[in-house]
């Protein structure tokens, strides 16, 4: 993947004193590759590399930073730019109801967003209606249907049987409606055909003059590749569009799609979806999707803490947290387990990166009486017996079984666990070459 690739390369720049011209020409080929080879945009790539290039050779350096670490930060820097920097709330009308258009190949995920948007929208006590343009389909009224059920929001469509087989007449009525039922947000689904095709395309640009959209979100699938670029041109082109909806993210996604997507288009991409349910959906971070690109969230954390606290007091105890291994209390495990329970859903994303498979279990068994119980068993320890696990022998995992109320074989898996997250974090920190520890000092 492009993440591999990535951190193959910058593990190629550990240990270097300094950059020479040579090795940031190097450093851009390869990485240069890595871009083309997921599909990104030959454009995207080229302003890509030529603002790495320009930004490694202006030599910003920094002291708190090793050059992989510089290399890595421009990189990290440069991929939220391409991303979208900041990124892009909906825009609702001044006067409602706002009117959102989603629009996208079929199989691309618009029913499915759909729901979820309804949702997410529904919890921020929009009053929604959803509307059931797709009438191509013979399943797509009703799949709309059980989605609104789901989301609890109602779901405007053609009575069955009644005639009513023309799109744009529904579009049109639905607005009606809406008024009618105090809606102040409207989400028409539209249909979509494998292929970009004229005939799908007039139909989105009469639904769109219908309807007189606010945003004609256009939802693409994360996984397809090149075919990433041609499609955004076509409904940017067709329909036009005001933001995009990057689906599947879940996915194997190589990135490209992601990374092309907003240049080509010149427009946000304003939200992520993430799974099949309808929670599994988020606002678009572009410095998380970033750092998912580069497959190195702790590492980018540190980078961060370093600059910010280039006190060597503070920096030594960090990279030694992450060198030695051992340092990573259970304190530490705790801190993460939560830090993890807060992202929510965007965990999901952050569980996919390389390196974070023990995440993964952390995440999929994180639920709530699982997390009460991992809480009391660390809270029943000393703190002595925090910060140094290994201290906890049979007559001690026994004590703490009794006091958090659990089996002792609960204690044991917990501190399995921990003894993984302590060696994934020495991995992190190896990976890196971080300074100070047995390696090159800064
Ligand atoms: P549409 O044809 O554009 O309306 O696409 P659908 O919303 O019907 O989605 C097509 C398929 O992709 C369905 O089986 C969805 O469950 C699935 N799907 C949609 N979004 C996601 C996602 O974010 N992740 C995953 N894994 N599946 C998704
Ligand atoms: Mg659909």
């Amino acid at each position: 993947t492009l993440s591999d690739r990535l951190s193959g390369i910058f593990t190629k720049l550990r240990g270097k004193g300094k950059l020479t011209d040579a090795d940031i020409d190097a450093t851009a080929r390869e990485i240069r590759l890595a871009l083309l080879e997921a599909d990104v945009a030959l454009p995207v790539v080229k302003s890509f590399i030529a603002n790495l290039k320009e930004r490694a050779r202006g030599a910003e350096v920094s002291q708190a930073l090793n050059p992989a670490q510089q290399i890595i930060k421009i990189v990290h820097e440069e991929l939220i730019t391409v991303l979208g920097g900041e990124g892009r709330r909906l825009q609702f009308a001044k006067q409602p109801p706002t009117v959102i258009m989603l629009a996208g190949l079929q199989g691309s995920g618009k029913t499915t967003l759909a729901g979820k948007l309804s949702r997410w929208l529904k919890g921020q006590n929009h009053q929604v209606l959803l509307v059931a343009c797709d009438l191509q389909r013979p399943n797509a009224v009703n799949q709309l249907q059980v989605l609104g059920g789901r989301a609890g929001v109602d779901v405007y469509a053609p009575e069955p049987g009644n005639g009513v087989g023309n799109p744009v007449q529904v579009a049109k009525d639905s607005i009606e409606h809406a008024r009618r039922t105090a809606k102040d947000i409207v989400i028409v689904d539209t249909a979509g055909r494998l292929g970009i095709d004229t005939e799908m395309m007039q139909q989105a640009r009469d639904i769109r003059d219908a309807v007189d959209p606010d945003e004609v979100i256009f939802v693409i699938d994360a996984m397809v590749g090149q075919d990433a670029v041609t499609t955004a041109e076509a409904f940017r082109d067709g329909v036009g569009i005001t933001g995009v909806v990057l689906s599947k993210l879940d996915g194997d996604a190589r990135g490209g799609a992601a990374l092309s997507v907003r240049h080509v288009t010149g427009e946000p991409i304003l939200f992520a979806s993430t799974g099949e349910k309808l929670e599994d959906f988020d606002v678009f971070h572009p410095d998380r999707m970033a750092s998912r690109i580069l497959g190195m969230g702790d590492v980018l954390t540190l980078i961060e803490q370093a600059e910010q606290a280039f006190d060597e007091d503070q920096k030594e105890k960090m990279t030694s947290k992450l060198l030695g291994g051992e340092q990573f209390t259970l304190e530490d495990f705790l801190d993460q387990l939560i830090a993890v329970r807060r992202m929510g859903p965007i965990a999901n994303v952050l569980a996919m990166m390389p390196g974070m498979g023990q995440m993964k279990d952390q995440i999929a068994e994180l639920d709530d009486s699982h997390f009460d119980r991992v809480t009391a068993i660390i809270r029943s320890m000393t703190p002595g017996e925090r910060t140094n696990p290994k201290i906890i022998n049979g007559s001690r995992r026994a004590r703490i079984a009794n006091g958090s109320g659990v089996t002792v074989m609960d204690v044991n898996q917990l501190l399995n666990r921990f003894t993984d997250a302590q060696k994934m974090m020495k991995q992190m920190g190896g990976m890196m070459g971080l300074p100070g520890g047995n390696r090159r000092k800064a």
